[in-house]
């Protein structure tokens, strides 16, 4: 989608703190961090929120979930938590699937 900013973000367009990339994937540091480790995984292809994955995308979903496994281990964490906001009232800002790593400090839950 052309007014995307992570489909921005995976053509280029803007700049980003990548920690790995590959066909199907991205994954690059928060602008914003919430723990002194934060970066988010997202798919190269447009997939508006965890609420548009279906049966012709999720091979994709799970892909990211690979690279999650593979970079928190690369970046030395074990403790991690694995947050995607999905519609604006769960906190969701940008409107491109993403996954939230966030580690390196204590997490409370319920998550506010
Ligand atoms: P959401 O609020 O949709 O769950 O998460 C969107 C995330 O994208 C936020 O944590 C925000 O800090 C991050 N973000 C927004 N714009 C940019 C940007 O231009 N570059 C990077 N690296 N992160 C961004
Ligand atoms: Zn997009």
């Amino acid at each position: 989608m052309s007014d995307c900013l992570f489909c921005k973000i995976v053509k280029g367009e803007i700049p980003s703190k990548k920690v790995y990339e590959d066909d199907q994937c991205l994954a690059f540091y928060d602008i914003d961090p919430q723990a002194p480790v934060h970066f988010l995984v997202i798919p190269k292809t447009h997939i508006a929120s965890c609420g548009a994955i279906t049966a012709d995308n999720s091979a994709i979903a799970a892909h990211c979930f690979e690279v999650i496994a593979k970079v928190t281990k690369e970046l030395g964490v074990t403790d991690f938590r694995v947050v995607s906001n999905c519609g604006e009232q769960a906190g969701q800002s940008v409107p491109h699937l993403h996954f939230h790593v966030l580690a390196g400090r204590d997490m409370t839950w319920p998550p506010g």
